[in-house]
């Protein structure tokens, strides 16, 4: 299995329980429902499914839910299609009334002014605002443009000031509550406040899910160090992120973005159309198995899989693809070193002598390494460096072991270990052997502390041949 790991999005594609059981099996690592589509019931019986799945093929599964947050929609006059025609005057406004294109956000209208630029439908359509007033604007298309109702609307580069959730995602919020989701994904996220506003309300309602901060927006960007901080884990959301910044720029964020978040041992997804001709053919284009080596070059956690597994015609096909791809690329010394970064505390100084044990192995290979965790943070603290060995993470907590799923090279395990304070790593490795997690005649390292279900006290490395 690739050590990269695949989040895949969840759709009419896919929803079912053999398509399910088959991408579960074929190696996805957490799945993604988006809450732009479907309501709140559907959400909780597919996640119902995959989990059910999942202890049956004991697989673990990681479940992200991810937030729609607040969007800008258009509506035409009669709901009908628009036809523009290049340099036409198009009006827009709160009302929609005598024939204008009704966008009810009454926070733009103060926000724009002339010469910004509009972009609607991902992006396709583009109109450059010749007139600004407060309840409404003038706009002239740039080209001839037949434009469909409902579509999606962007200002890129203007700020405004729309509530980070809206009334659908705490919809959503109390669907989450009951399935209690490994990781919930916040998008336009555009400072550290808006991540504090959902864990606020994840607190309120209980839900002890991470926080995946998608990052597509200019603000975002500017933010990026505070973001990360505060964040459980990112996605690197290039579908808004190419309309909200200049297309050029979108694979410098990308290489940014990820070293960052190695450096901060937070998981990192890469994320949309990776594969996207998938969607209609069972082959990708030579382009985009280039997007998805060089997605793990730039040392990604994950890669993810939007419409080519919701809505595509080869969900399975893909996602053996995408595995295909990471597997032959992984290991092959292009990621950079994240290596004598700061070093702020023991268990981070603990994992670089780990690594120097793993990368001097020409003469003393190491077959594998094995760290207890908690909470998953030694886990992460080591595969932000992406070994080229695999880290088996052992955790009594389910919770913990799903989330690392979406790490770099980690393969969680779900074991009760034997009662005590302090580690006997003997008798742990017994444990270990009889679940078929560590063999006879490897060489393993063991990232323990004396008291290992206490957070934080890593600090001990043991090297074992099992016997
Ligand atoms: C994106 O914009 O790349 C993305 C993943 O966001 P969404 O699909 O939710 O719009």
């Amino acid at each position: 299995m690739a050590k990269t790991k695949i989040v895949a999005t969840i759709g009419p594609a896919s929803e079912s329980e053999e398509v399910l059981r088959s991408m579960i099996i074929a190696g996805v690592d957490v799945l993604r429902f988006n809450t732009k589509h479907n309501e709140p019931e559907w959400h909780g019986e597919v996640i119902e499914r995959a989990r059910k799945i999942s202890k049956e093929e004991e697989i673990p599964v990681g479940i992200l839910v991810d937030l729609q947050g607040p969007e800008i929609r258009i509506n035409t006059p009669d709901k009908k299609p628009i036809v523009v025609r290049k340099d036409q005057l198009v009006t827009f406004s709160m009302t929609g009334e005598n024939g204008a294109v009704q966008v009810p956000t009454k926070e733009i209208y103060g926000a724009i002014t002339v010469g910004d630029v509009v972009l609607i439908d991902d992006g396709k359509y583009m109109f450059n605002i010749v007139e600004a007033d407060k309840e409404f604007f003038v706009a002239k298309s740039v080209d001839d443009y037949e434009i469909g109702n409902r579509k999606g609307m962007n200002i890129p580069g203007v700020r405004i000031d729309l509530p980070s959730l809206t009334g659908r995602d705490f919809k959503m919020l109390d669907m989450a509550e009951k399935v209690q989701p490994d990781f919930v994904a916040l998008s336009f996220v555009r400072d550290a406040h808006d991540i504090e506003i959902l864990r606020n309300e994840l607190k309120q309602r209980d839900i002890n899910s991470h926080i995946v901060s998608k990052i597509e927006g200019k603000q975002a960007v500017e933010n990026i160090e505070h973001i990360i901080d505060l964040s459980d884990a990112v996605m690197v959301a290039r579908g808004d992120l190419g309309i909200e910044l200049p297309l050029e720029q979108i694979t410098y964020w990308q290489k940014l973005i990820i070293k960052r978040c190695r450096l901060a041992s937070k998981p990192v997804i890469t994320a949309t159309e990776m594969l996207q001709s998938m969607v209609e053919n069972p082959r990708p284009t030579r382009a985009e198995v280039s997007d998805v080596s060089n997605a793990v070059f730039d040392g990604t956690d994950a890669t993810m899989l939007s419409g080519e597994t919701a809505t595509g015609m080869y969900p399975l096909k893909t996602v053996q693809m995408m595995e295909t791809i990471a597997t032959f690329n992984e290991g092959k010394n292009f990621v950079p070193s994240v290596k004598f970064s700061e070093t702020a505390n023991q268990t981070r100084a603990i994992t670089h002598a780990v690594m120097d044990i793993v990368d001097q192995s020409k003469d003393f290979d190491i077959d594998a390494v094995v760290v207890f965790t908690e909470t998953g943070r030694t886990a992460r603290d080591l595969s932000r460096f992406r070994p080229h060995v695999p880290i088996y993470a052992i955790t009594e907590d389910e919770k913990t072991r799903n989330q690392l799923n979406l790490s770099y090279g980690v393969i969680p395990y779900l074991v009760s270990l034997p009662d005590g304070v302090v580690l006997e790593i003997d008798k742990v490795i017994a444990v270990l052997k009889e679940r078929g997690i560590v063999l006879s005649g490897r060489r393993v390292i063991f990232v323990h502390g004396d008291h290992w279900k206490i957070p934080g006290l890593t600090n001990t490395i043991t090297i074992k041949e099992i016997q």
